[in-house]
C-alpha cells in the first residue's frame, strides 16, 4: 500500500501520501541537443512531471550537463544508463537528478559501489529500475528472476547504507506485472515506479497500460507512473493522467467526455470534441472539471448537464450547459469558440 519511504527527486518528491507524479522518456536523440530540448519543453508544458532520458554517450553527458547549467527545464531529468556504469557516474557529476540503473546489465558489485558514492556525494536517488527485457534466456519463471535479482541488488544496497531508492521492475504481460508489483509492495519500503513495458503503439499501449497499471493504482500500488508507448512521448503524459484521473487519484486536470455517436448524431463530433481539446489544453486548467460532449437531444441533455460544462447538440445548433443549467443555444458554426469563452469567464484555470 501506498506510505512508502520518501524520496526527493530535484524539487519533487514521491513515496509517502505525495501525489503520484507522471513521467515520460524522451524520444529524440539525447546527442541532438536542439530536438531533446524541445521535445523536454513540450512534455513540461504537456504536465510531465519527471522525464528521463537516455544516456549512452558522452556527447549524451555533455548535452545533459548544458540543460542541467542552463536551467532551461525545470522538471527534474532522469539519466538512464544501461551497461556502462561510468555513464553513471559522470550523469551524476553533470546533475542528473536521479539516475536508473538496470541490474540486468551492470552487475557487477564492484561497480554498484562507486554508483552509490558517487550518488552520496551529490544527494541524489537512485532507480533500480529491472526490465524483463533483459533476461535473454527463454526462461520459465521470468517473475522469480526478476524478483531474485531485485532482491540481491537491494540487500547490496543496503548494505552499503544507501537507501534513497525507487523501484520498478517492467515487463510486457499485464498479469505478471501485477504479480511482481504485488510482491514489491508487501516486501520493500521504497516508493514504486510503476508502468508497463514494450506496451506497443498508443491505442493498444494506452489500454494494457490503463489495465495493468489500473488494477495496481487501485490497490494502492504506485508512487509515479510512466506509460511507454510507441509514439509521441506527450501521449504518455496524456495517458498516464487519464488512467490517475479515472481512479481519483490526480484531480487536477480537465476530464472530456463524449458520446460514441450513432445514426442519430447530427455533427461531426469527432472533430468538435477534438478542437474542444486542443483549446481546454491551451488554458492550462489545473482542476478537474468534467466537460462533456453530446451529440444530440436523447443522453445528450441528461449527460451534458451532469457535468460542469457541456454541449448537447441538435440539428443546426446546440445547447450549453453549466452545471446543469442551459445557458444559452448557439449555432453549430461558432458553438466551440463560444463554450470555450464562457468556461474562460468562469475564471477556472
Ligand atoms: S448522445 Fe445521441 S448521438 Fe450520441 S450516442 Fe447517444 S443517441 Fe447517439
Amino acid at each position: 500500500m501506498r506510505n512508502k519511504r520518501i524520496v526527493k527527486i530535484g524539487d519533487l518528491k514521491i513515496g509517502g501520501k505525495e501525489k503520484i507524479l507522471v513521467q515520460s522518456m524522451t524520444k529524440n536523440k539525447t546527442e541532438d541537443y536542439l530536438n531533446l530540448v524541445r521535445e523536454l519543453k513540450r512534455l513540461e508544458k504537456g504536465g510531465c512531471e519527471i522525464c528521463r532520458i537516455a544516456i549512452k554517450t558522452d556527447k549524451a553527458i555533455e548535452n545533459l550537463k548544458k540543460i542541467k547549467e542552463a536551467k532551461i527545464i525545470k522538471m527534474p531529468i532522469v539519466a538512464d544508463i544501461h551497461f556502462d556504469y561510468r555513464l553513471a557516474l559522470k550523469a551524476i557529476k553533470v546533475g542528473a537528478d536521479k539516475i536508473r540503473i538496470n541490474p540486468f546489465n551492470i552487475t557487477k558489485e564492484k561497480e554498484w559501489r562507486e554508483i552509490i558514492k558517487m550518488a552520496k556525494d551529490f544527494n541524489i536517488p537512485i532507480r533500480i529500475g529491472l526490465n524483463a527485457g533483459g533476461i535473454r534466456e527463454r526462461e520459465k519463471d521470468i517473475e522469480r528472476i526478476i524478483l531474485d535479482r531485485l532482491k540481491r541488488t537491494i540487500d547490496f544496497f543496503e548494505s552499503e547504507n544507501f537507501y534513497d531508492l525507487v523501484i520498478s521492475a517492467k515487463i510486457s504481460e499485464p498479469l505478471s506485472l501485477i504479480n511482481i508489483y504485488e510482491e514489491i509492495d508487501k516486501n520493500y519500503q521504497y516508493p514504486i515506479h510503476l508502468g508497463l513495458t514494450e506496451t506497443g503503439l498508443p491505442f493498444e499501449g494506452g489500454i494494457r497500460s490503463g489495465v495493468a497499471m489500473g488494477v495496481l493504482l487501485y490497490k494502492g500500488i504506485g508512487d509515479t507512473i510512466r506509460v511507454s508507448l510507441t509514439g509521441d512521448s506527450l501521449l504518455e503524459v496524456v495517458a498516464g493522467f487519464e488512467i490517475l484521473s479515472a481512479l481519483n487519484l490526480r484531480n487536477d486536470l480537465p476530464v472530456i467526455i463524449s458520446c460514441p455517436t450513432c445514426g442519430r448524431c447530427e455533427v461531426d463530433l469527432e472533430n468538435i470534441v477534438k478542437e474542444v481539446k486542443k483549446e481546454i489544453f491551451k488554458l492550462n486548467i489545473k482542476k478537474k472539471i468534467k466537460i462533456a460532449i453530446m451529440g444530440c437531444e436523447v443522453n445528450g441533455p441528461g449527460e451534458a448537464s451532469h457535468a460542469d460544462y457541456g454541449i448537447a447538440f441538435g440539428k443546426k445548433s446546440g445547447i450549453i450547459f453549466i452545471k446543469g443549467k442551459i445557458i444559452r443555444k448557439e449555432p453549430k458554426e461558432i458553438i466551440v469558440r463560444k463554450f470555450i469563452e464562457l468556461i474562460l469567464r468562469e475564471k477556472i484555470s
